[in-house]
């Protein structure tokens, strides 16, 4: 079969294509999956690059998100069958192949109205957006949240599940198009985290009350200015960070606030298929769905791996095996 292979961490040149063994000889509680689509996180460049904390086996096929047909299942295996459409949590091996193998458990069913390019959205995204809204910030209806970084993968995800629980959601986008698809996904403000004064914005929008919750996408550059946004018993909550803040704990104190985080690597097993029970009725009724920015070859996954982690996103990048 074709897949990305890496011999070693490095750059994005070290995806490579190649082909290789198929794989066969599922045990008995496992799943073959022909990946239709695969999605590319972030998190799959720090891999890549040896900088994260948990790290693979040399050599290794990169990819947690994908969706596909079940084509062969073990005899133990009752949830699914052989042709359902399924998308993928933590795979055995890579996405970034034409079939990957997984344990039963970690493949969920893939609505009709759905594309397998969407459904390769679904797994990191929208759980790690879920858990944030409602696992870490206890988010209600009625309260405030800015998802600061709304054009990207999470924050699309996170603006459909907090329009659909009935919060009011200011969002950020650093590019005029990403701000206009984050509107169309029906944020009531949507504001340039580059532009100088959008904090401003922001405390202008709820009265000088501030935000009850902030998603924070990029913790390292805004969590200090995070802080003063927050109205009485705050939470923020971090996502993404690339990098070491400075912030002044009587921030903290002023509002009684909370800082909180998710790692999905941290999540608990029963909690993320708790999430994807919770994701499914707004999956199969469209008020969750994927926004899928671009769809590429398996051979660009290098040039997939730069450009996502350049500015100007716009939902989640996918690769096609
Ligand atoms: P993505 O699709 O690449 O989106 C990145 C987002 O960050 C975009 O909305 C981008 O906006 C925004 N951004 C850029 N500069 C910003 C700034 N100064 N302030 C606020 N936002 C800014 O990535 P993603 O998949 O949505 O993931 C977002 C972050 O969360 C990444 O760092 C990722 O590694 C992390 N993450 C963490 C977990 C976890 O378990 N903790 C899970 C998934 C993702 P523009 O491009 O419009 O400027």
């Amino acid at each position: 079969m074709q897949a990305i292979r890496v011999a070693q961490f490095g750059g994005p040149e070290v995806l490579t294509l190649e082909a290789t063994d198929a794989l066969q000889g599922q045990s008995a509680t496992q799943v073959l999956v022909e990946i239709r689509a695969a999605g590319v996180n972030p998190v799959d460049t720090y891999i890549r690059a040896g900088t994260y904390g948990r790290l693979p086996q040399l050599p290794y096929t990169p990819g947690t998100d994908g969706a596909g047909i079940v084509v062969a299942v073990g005899e133990a295996v009752s949830r699914v069958q052989v042709g359902d459409r399924v998308y993928g949590g933590w795979p055995i091996t890579g996405t970034y192949a034409q079939f990957a193998l997984y344990e039963e458990a970690w493949v969920y069913p893939l609505p009709s109205n759905l594309s397998f390019e969407q459904g390769a959205g679904i797994f990191i995204p929208y759980s790690t957006a879920h858990r944030a809204l409602f696992e870490k910030a206890q988010a209600q209806a009625g309260e405030t949240v800015l998802i600061h970084g709304a054009t990207g993968a999470v924050g699309l995800a996170a603006v459909q599940l907090a329009r659909t629980a009935g919060l009011r959601v200011i969002g950020t986008g650093g590019t005029q198009a990403g701000r206009e698809l984050v509107q169309a996904q029906g944020a009531e403000l949507v504001l340039d985290h580059r532009s100088p004064d959008y904090r401003d914005h922001i405390l202008a929008a709820t009265e000088g009350r501030g935000v009850n919750i902030i998603l924070e996408m990029l913790a390292n550059v805004n969590l200090g200015h995070d802080l003063p946004l927050l109205a009485s018993g705050g939470r923020v909550v971090i996502i993404g960070s690339r990098g070491t803040v400075e912030i002044n704990p009587r921030n903290i104190m002023a509002k009684e606030s909370t800082i909180t985080a998710v790692n999905l690597f941290s999540t608990p097993p029963e909690r993320l298929h708790h999430i994807q029970v919770q994701l499914a009725s707004g999956l199969r009724d469209g008020t969750l769905s994927p926004v899928v920015a671009q769809a590429h070859s398996l051979a660009e996954a290098a040039m997939v791996h730069r450009q996502i982690l350049e500015p100007g996103a716009l939902g989640n990048q996918v690769l096609i095996p």
